[in-house]
């Protein structure tokens, strides 16, 4: 981060700082093309809901990290712009849930494949994670998408039971419930495809959100077992920008 020259009394230090990390990231070869626009529309709704963890979001967090503590087999897939932005606590995550990490791409190329796995292998050596960092090899299909995009691993996404997969493709995400996954999305759109067919979607900015799960992990106050309405929980997530909106304009 030595080339960051921001001031952190800067107000907007944070959103700078992960636009300096996606640059970087860019230049590495970790991102495709499309990634700085993905993150601009992920920018845009973050003001809405006030660049900050919402009830609504952190009751899914919760709920999200109930389900991957009692799954059977949970894994946690990454693309370009999750490494980017939150692979260290990702990979801190897998670490504490004892689960794989898998990089999954949408746009395929063995180059940006082989950059990613490198830096999760360095964050792995950095902090001496214990961790099955996969991808480099799939050897299965998700059922129901075409071409490379339906290629995973089999001891990872394929045999998973619940899987946590943040800035997913609506399409992707659909398969993945289809095959009857818990699939536990994180997008800061909540009209996306992705957080509509989501199993449990959690509205906001994934630095925050691996955040919350790694610190929240050894607290079992943190943890609910209530069942989990997601059509409900993105309704009130509307109903709480809707609100602030209105409070905005008044
Ligand atoms: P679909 O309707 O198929 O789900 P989409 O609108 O989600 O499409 P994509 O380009 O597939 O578009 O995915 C990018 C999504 O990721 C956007 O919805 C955006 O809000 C979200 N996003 C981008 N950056 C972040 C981030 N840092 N944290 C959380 N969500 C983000
Ligand atoms: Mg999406």
């Amino acid at each position: 981060m030595e080339d960051f020259a921001a001031d952190p009394s800067h107000p907007r230090y944070d959103s700078l700082l992960k636009r300096h990390l996606l640059e970087s990231a860019a230049q590495k070869g970790m991102l495709a093309e499309s990634a700085l626009i993905a993150h601009g529309r992920g920018e845009a709704y973050d003001y809405l809901i006030g660049e900050k963890t919402i009830e609504t979001a952190m009751t899914a967090t919760k709920h999200a990290l109930y389900r991957l503590k009692i799954a059977n087999n949970p894994v946690i897939s990454v693309n370009g712009n999750t490494t980017a932005l939150a692979g260290e606590e990702l990979m801190k995550l897998a670490s504490l849930l004892d689960c794989p990490i898998e990089v999954n791409i949408f746009y395929r190329t063995p180059e940006r494949m082989s950059v990613l796995l490198n830096h999760l292998e360095e964050v792995k050596q950095k902090f001496g994670l214990n961790v099955e960092i996969l991808g480099a090899s799939p050897d299965a299909r998700i059922p129901g998408l075409e071409g490379p995009r339906a290629k995973c691993c089999h001891n990872g996404i394929f045999l998973s039971d619940v899987i946590l997969v943040p800035l997913e493709d609506g399409d992707r995400c659909e398969a993945l419930v289809a095959m009857g996954k818990t699939v536990i999305v994180v997008d800061l759109n909540p009209l996306s495809r992705s957080a509509k067919m989501g199993s449990i979607t959690i509205v906001d900015e994934i630095t925050r959100v691996a955040k919350n799960l790694v610190s929240m992990f050894e607290d079992p106050e943190e943890v609910l077992q209530l069942p989990f309405d997601n059509d409900n929980n993105l309704r009130l997530t509307l109903k709480h920008i809707n609100q602030s909106l209105v409070e905005l304009s008044s």
